[in-house]
């Protein structure tokens, strides 16, 4: 096992699961109803190995909305069908050094990089005019759930209906972004921009819980390759990809912070949830609605500095 003790292991997790538990530190995202709605107290730590060993606990099997932690997934589909050089054409590889809303482009016109809600969008509008462009709305839908679906070993998502209507109604700097973006001619020719941002609230409406996120950072943590199914799912390029920018752009403007000090890839989601890779050892996922200022779960926050205080999983760490 990569974890030769896991028992010993866990007990560290549940130790640092009960002290994050009792932070109140930060607010639940307010700009939706739906999410405004999320209790506080909600957290949950759900742990997967590259070998398949599993460790829950707390609220690991509430439903949440993926949100921002649909990024790194849809960037990874992107990769896969379109390969790195294609979807590069149209995404920058960098952090923006500014909020993951914010209404600005690089210094060729194009979105920072898939992290941030302007790559997001664009990857979505790759995925829909350059792979598979014959595609309908709801045919790339049912694929891109079939495909997380995949990474996180056949175990099957959800959709929230009320989220995605709430999201698409309160988006005024998600279409300005996207007008922005046509504006620089940042999209492939036969982009249809409405399709395309509703293709991406989509994204961030759709539901799984830690449990289930858990497996797909394994599958992550894998070279891509789902440890519950044996399912090759990404190719390790892809992989690596993915992995760079969680590490670089994955935690909004706390990304360098969080890179100095935890040293993992991981990405966080307005919804509370984090995806935390342990390359070649573990995925995990986190999830508590309560978030700082730059939009990063607190108790998440808290729990991948204490790992880090325990074990030498940074990335620079025995060197
Ligand atoms: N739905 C959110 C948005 O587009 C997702 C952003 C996030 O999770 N930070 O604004």
């Amino acid at each position: 096992f990569v974890i030769p003790d896991f028992q010993d292991f866990i007990k560290d997790i549940e130790e640092m699961y009960w002290t994050a538990k009792s932070n109140t530190d930060g607010k639940v995202a307010s700009y939706i109803p739906q999410l405004a709605r999320a209790s506080s107290d909600n957290w949950g730590v759900s742990v997967c190995t590259i070998d398949g060993q599993r460790f829950n606990i707390g609220d690991v099997t509430v439903p949440f909305t993926l949100q921002s932690c649909s990024k790194p997934l849809t960037y990874a589909m992107a990769l896969e069908t379109l390969g790195p050089e294609q979807v590069h054409k149209y995404v920058g590889t960098e952090p923006s050094g500014r909020n993951f809303n914010e209404l600005v482009l690089d210094y060729n016109m194009k979105p920072h990089n898939p992290m941030i809600n302007a790559g997001a969008i664009l990857i979505c509008s790759l995925l829909k005019s350059l792979d598979k462009p014959e595609m309908t709305l709801a045919e790339k839908f049912d694929y891109v759930m079939s495909f997380f679906s995949r990474l996180a070993g056949n175990e099957v998502l959800g959709f929230n209906n009320a989220v995605f209507l709430s999201e698409r109604e309160a988006a005024d700097r998600n279409y300005a972004l996207g007008f922005y973006m046509r504006e620089y001619k940042c999209y492939p020719e036969k982009t249809n921009l409405r399709e395309c941002m509703d293709f991406y609230f989509q994204c961030c409406s759709m539901e799984a819980n830690c449990d289930i996120m858990s497996i797909m950072a394994a599958t992550l943590a894998n070279g891509g390759i789902c440890p519950i199914t044996d399912e090759k799912v990404l190719r390790p390029d892809s992989v690596r990809n993915v992995l760079s920018l969680m590490h670089s752009c994955g935690m909004y403007d706390y990304s360098g912070q969080f890179a100095f000090k935890v040293g993992l890839p991981a990405k966080s989601g307005v919804s509370g949830a984090m995806l935390i890779v342990v390359p070649n050892v573990m995925g995990i996922c986190t999830w508590s609605p309560p978030l700082d200022p730059l939009g990063n779960s607190c108790r998440g926050l808290q729990f991948c500095e204490e790992l880090i205080e325990r074990f030498n999983f940074h990335k620079y760490d025995n060197i």
